[in-house]
């Protein structure tokens, strides 16, 4: 058989990737999440697709990757509760032996100028952007501690991946919640990354440009709108959900074994200042 490019050759290669690996994608019946849960199946690996509201999508997002011939099951929690997080790896231990690979994708905005923003709006982003990562790192890390390394199936004792974002360096106005949260999280990735890598848990970040979900549809879903946000992106196009999926099935698999506290930026260029390529 002549190998092609097609969906179904690019899922038999993936396939092998994250064979018999478990992992645990927090809001994942949305957006990224939703992708990444998706190809992390693809690619071999049984999958908890978090979610705090919305189960009629999770059981679907369960649905798909089961039809991998993986194992899938949908969980409600907060991420920024403590015992519900507590809970998910506990139930995930039970059901599936284990934890290989997080993803901590959960996120939210609750933008504001802050001349208006209350003190509940900060708080929110916070504790679930910020506060909602350390929670699910912690717990994942106890774990990944508890069993070690197992050589036949991964050449880690596991995988913490945080879904920060380009403001995690770049300065946004009228959001200064959300970007102190993924300021935040990179220092909370690095930290981990220096504190972990001993036990051989590798802990990094993939920081998406503007992808197409629902957290931002007003920045894209007009012509001028995505007009608008083209000109901070020099690939010129807005990125999908897929691009940051396939980043996170890569920086999961031992093909990126040496990469330890690492951010990858995936973002068509956006963190390249635009703006100098016509002025400065
Ligand atoms: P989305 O709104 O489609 O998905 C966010 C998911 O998080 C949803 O499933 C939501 O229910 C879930 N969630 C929110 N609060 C939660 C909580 N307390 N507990 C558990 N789950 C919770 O948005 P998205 O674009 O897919 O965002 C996913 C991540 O990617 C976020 O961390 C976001 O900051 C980051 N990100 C997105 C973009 C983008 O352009 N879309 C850019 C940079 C970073």
């Amino acid at each position: 058989m002549v190998a092609g490019n097609s969906d179904e050759n690019r899922g038999a290669m993936s396939a092998q990737l994250l064979r018999g690996q478990k992992a645990l994608v927090t809001g994942a019946n949305s957006g990224i999440g939703k992708a990444t849960a998706i190809a992390l199946g693809r690619a071999g690996a049984d999958v908890v697709v978090n979610y705090v509201v919305g189960a009629e999508e999770a059981e679907k997002v369960c649905a798909q990757i089961e039809g991998f011939g993986v194992r899938a099951y949908a969980h409600e929690a907060d991420v920024s509760n403590e015992d519900q997080v507590v809970a998910i790896v506990a139930r995930m231990v039970e059901e599936f032996g284990t934890i290989d690979i997080l993803v901590a994708n959960a996120g939210l905005q609750r933008d504001s100028a802050v001349t208006e923003m209350t003190l509940a709006q900060w708080q929110k982003v916070i504790d679930v952007n910020l506060t909602g990562q350390f929670l699910c790192a912690r717990e994942a890390a106890k774990e990944f501690m508890r069993r070690g390394v197992v050589e036949e199936v991964s050449r880690s004792a596991g995988k913490i991946i945080c879904m920060s974002s380009v403001h995690q360096i770049i300065p946004w106005s009228g959001h200064v919640n959300y970007a102190s949260s993924k300021g935040g999280v990179g220092m909370l990735m690095q930290t981990l990354a220096q504190e972990l890598a001993p036990h051989r848990i590798r802990v990094n970040a993939v920081a998406p440009g503007a992808i197409r979900t629902p957290i931002n549809r007003d920045a894209w879903s007009t012509p001028e709108a995505e007009a608008n946000l083209l000109r901070l992106i020099p690939y010129r196009r807005v990125g999908d959900p897929e691009d940051i999926a396939n980043a996170v099935v890569a920086v999961s698999s031992d093909l990126l074994d040496y990469v330890v506290g690492s951010t990858l930026y995936v973002d068509g260029g956006m963190t390249l200042f635009p703006g100098f390529a016509t002025g400065g």
